[in-house]
């Protein structure tokens, strides 16, 4: 069986970078019936940030990434939270000391500073001289008892024989060990792990199987199955996640703000529509088709949903090259999910209850906010609406009267013979106001299209007109359609209005 885990340092809010990251750890575990772990690697406490653990579980919760077992849900491999289990990583670091493969250095930041300086003078790439490598036994025991600080490193001059890394997403990766520290620390002063040792001796406890992680690890690779080699253990197998970049090719950071994925849900997105948006950035055919266009890939806007994305995810076919998150493609997916959403009457209601508050606050005094009503606005809006915090500025004179006094409103009403117009909206009038129209959509329709054909008027003209006195505004959905959703009472009233 596979099993997977989401790693996050609790260092912030959860972004874009990190939920695709999760995502598809989520895919692939539940692709091959597997688990999916979240663990909270927070061995840092100085760039623990408080709430970021919160942050990232309700972030996953919102778009639906429900793990197997991680906080709040106890599972066969806990705890899991880093912080919790540093009697494991002692036990692995004194195996480790036991067996010569590590050792303590007790070298001050002062020290290893200036030592790093000299060996650079000398063109050396070593990081450390491994002075502390030659204390002797008693020395370290006497200096151990006295309490000085110090560090365990790994000593990476007896290491078995390395190979090339072989990365899932990547392939083969050369020249691997160049950037390595020289005897990486594994265990700090404070007695926490590394971020390598811990990361290592957890994916071998928790049995996870594919570690799908950020670019950003590739460098730690090399060291990473060297501690498995030097541990005797068997290493899962890796794939690397390439860096996400913004449509202008830079990268998207944290500084430039707009990545939280909570930014996303108050900016009104679809949960899915992002999840989407993020698996099929990437993946799939796209990665055939870098090098012609990839932005322009139409494959990486087809709508799916959660189930199918599961169903075809495919981690052989991820491509390694640079990531371009393209926004369009959220609105394209976004507009296309919220159609989805709205093929149900229980996803209309969601909907309708989502954007209320927002609906309420963009027009205060109006009476027509109730929910039944918002959800009828909505499935009219069906194919138009982008994200559904555009609502108010998209269709505001579903909720409040239009503003006729717009150039775009005069423009229109000089587009039609005024006489004609006003004939057929007088005629209109007086077949509403005789109570001759049943109000549903196909009997205002049809009387509609009754007295434009009397005057021989080609409807689209009529409508159009009709369409801009009904709402100020000159594109929007069917003028029947507004009539019935607006009723009978606010219909009359704005055709009455300007007497045209
Ligand atoms: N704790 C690391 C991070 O937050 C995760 C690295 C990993 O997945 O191994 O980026």
């Amino acid at each position: 069986m596979v099993r997977l885990r989401f790693a996050p340092s609790p260092t912030g809010a959860l972004h874009l970078g990190g939920l695709r990251t999760a995502l598809y750890n989520y895919l692939y575990a539940r692709r091959h019936g597997g688990e999916w772990i979240l663990r909270i690697e927070d061995t840092d406490a100085s760039r623990a940030v408080p709430g970021a653990v919160d942050n990232i579980r309700n972030a996953l919760a919102w778009v639906g990434l429900e793990y197997d077992f991680g906080p709040g849900k106890h599972g066969p491999h806990g705890p899991y939270f880093q912080s919790e289990r540093l009697d494991l990583y002692h036990t692995y670091t004194n195996k480790l000391l036991d067996s010569g493969k590590a050792y303590r250095c007790f070298c001050s930041p002062d020290k290893l500073a200036a030592t790093r300086e000299r060996l650079a003078r000398a063109g050396s790439n070593a990081t450390y001289d491994k002075t502390c490598l030659n204390l002797t036994d008693e020395e370290v025991a006497r200096r151990v008892r006295v309490g000085e600080k110090h560090v365990v490193r790994l000593n990476d001059g007896i290491l078995p024989r390395r190979t090339t890394p072989p990365d899932l997403v990547f392939g083969t990766v050369r020249d691997a060990h160049a950037s390595l520290p020289t005897d990486p620390v594994l265990l700090k002063s404070d007695l926490y792990p590394t971020y390598h040792l811990a990361s290592v001796v957890d994916d071998h406890e928790m049995g996870i199987t594919h570690v799908l992680r950020g670019e950003e690890w590739l460098p730690s690779l090399p060291l990473h199955l060297d501690l498995y080699a030097t541990l005797s253990l068997a290493p899962p197998q890796f794939a690397h996640l390439p860096l996400l970049l913004n449509r202008d090719g830079t990268k998207m950071s944290k500084r430039k703000g707009d990545v939280q994925v909570f930014d996303y849900k108050k900016r009104g997105w679809e949960p899915q529509a992002i999840l989407n948006w993020l698996a099929l950035a990437g993946w799939g055919q796209q990665a055939e088709l870098d090098g012609t266009d990839a932005k322009q890939a139409p494959d990486s806007t087809r709508v799916m949903t959660m189930d199918e994305i599961v169903e075809e995810f495919d981690l052989t076919s991820l491509t390694h090259r640079r990531t371009v998150l393209d926004p369009m493609k959220l609105e394209y997916l976004n507009k296309r999910h919220l159609m989805g959403t709205m093929t149900s009457d229980d996803g209309l209601t969601s909907l309708a209850e989502r954007v209320h508050d927002t609906v309420k606050a963009a027009f205060p005094a109006s009476p027509h906010t109730h929910i039944p009503y918002i959800k009828q606005v909505i499935h009219l809006l069906q194919g138009r609406i982008v994200n559904l915090n555009d609502l108010p500025t998209l269709a505001p004179y579903f909720f409040v009267e239009p503003d006729l006094n717009t150039a775009e409103a005069f423009s229109m009403f000089k587009s039609l013979d005024r006489k004609v117009y006003g004939r057929i909206k007088g005629a209109i009038l007086a077949r509403i106001r005789d109570g001759d129209v049943r109000w549903d959509v196909a009997s205002i329709s049809a009387a509609l299209h009754d007295e434009i054909a009397k005057l021989a008027v080609k409807p689209k003209a009529f409508m159009t007109v009709a369409r801009c006195q009904l709402t100020g505004m000159k594109a929007g959905p069917g003028v029947a359609d507004i009539m019935q959703v607006i009723g009978k009472e606010r219909t009359m009233d704005r055709l009455i209005m300007m007497n045209a």
